[in-house]
């Protein structure tokens, strides 16, 4: 890649995911918003909102301006990395960029990690495919551990690929407040 999705976001759509992740955290519920192509540029577009731990996406739809090419949304109590439906929704709809935030594998900051899924969108085909088949399977009560075995499989070449071209950025004021809550624990 030449630039990461990083370098073309507006600062609004930015600030916007930093502000949805703090809300997110203090009601303990999934928000987001569409990402949206406009002028080169990706900005935030309509925003959604869901329960604990899924968003319906038959909410995710809109852009004021632009097309549609991705989502942002909050993971308040996970890793900021996409689940297996977080891809799957990306993959039907034809989203190459899925931001997700949610606290870092290292130390106490909250990030906005943003991936660009277009090169492995094959293997997502695959796991689409292969997700369907676990519910025939299901369905028949054949077993279905060698689908599900693949499907871990393939998940995680997904996974070690768009990671290696993700980008990030954090959310500073998760790391403000638990430093002032640090320093009131000191007087
Ligand atoms: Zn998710």
């Amino acid at each position: 890649m030449d630039y990461s999705v990083c370098d073309i976001l507006t600062d609004r759509a930015k600030e916007n995911m930093k502000e949805a992740h703090m809300k997110s955290l203090m009601t303990l519920k999934e928000v987001g918003f569409m990402l949206c192509k406009h002028d080169n540029r990706i900005d935030s577009g309509y925003w959604f909102s869901g329960d604990e731990w899924s968003i319906p996406t038959e909410k995710m739809n809109g852009c004021p301006e632009g097309e549609p090419v991705g989502f942002y949304h909050s993971h308040h109590s996970m890793l900021p990395e996409p689940s297996l439906s977080d891809l799957l929704v990306a993959y039907d709809r034809g989203y190459p960029y899925l931001c997700i935030s949610g606290g870092s594998k290292h130390g106490d900051s909250h990030v906005v990690v943003c991936y660009d899924i277009s090169p492995v969108w094959d293997e997502i085909g695959r796991l689409s495919e292969l997700v369907s088949e676990l519910g025939e399977a299901s369905e028949s009560g054949e077993d279905a551990s060698d689908i599900l075995a693949e499907i871990e499989r393939v998940e995680r070449e997904v996974n070690d690929v768009i990671e290696r071209n993700s980008c990030s950025f954090e959310v500073e004021e998760y790391r403000r407040i638990v430093e002032r809550v640090r320093g009131r624990r000191r007087d």
